[in-house]
């Protein structure tokens, strides 16, 4: 999709900083972290949202997920994550474009779990 951000980081026509990647989806540092190592997890392709995509690609995300998640704590030295979608904006989606947010926590941090996981 043109005014797309997400869309734009995927096809490199603006920067991201991208720690990972996959056939069909890509991981990249969140420009504004709720904690250091604040990643998002996207499909390449344009989804608004969850129930949007296909299985393929819905197994490829979460697949990336998965493998995501020790290596983000691990990177950052976390106690745990929150891991979380937004899935519309009456649920504090802001970019209509399918992201998984994988957020570092670490013992005491003062956040809280996951309600709008954020914007
Ligand atoms: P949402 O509220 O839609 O679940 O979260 C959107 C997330 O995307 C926010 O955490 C926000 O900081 C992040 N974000 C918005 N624009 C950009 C961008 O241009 N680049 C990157 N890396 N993250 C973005």
């Amino acid at each position: 999709m043109s005014d797309c951000i997400f869309c734009a980081i995927a096809s490199r026509d603006i920067h991201g900083r991208i720690v990972h990647e996959t056939e069909h989806s890509l991981a990249f540092l969140d420009v504004n972290p709720l904690a250091p190592g604040h990643t998002l997890v996207v499909p390449k392709d344009h989804y608004a949202r969850l129930d949007d995509m296909p299985d393929e690609i819905s197994a490829d995300l979460f697949g990336a997920v998965d493998e995501l998640v020790p290596r983000v704590e691990d990177a950052v030295d976390a106690d745990a994550s929150n891991v979380g979608i937004n899935n519309g904006p009456a649920a504090g989606q802001e970019v209509e474009h399918v992201h998984v947010h994988i957020v570092p926590r670490f013992e005491d941090d003062g956040g809280s779990p996951i309600h709008a996981v954020a914007g």
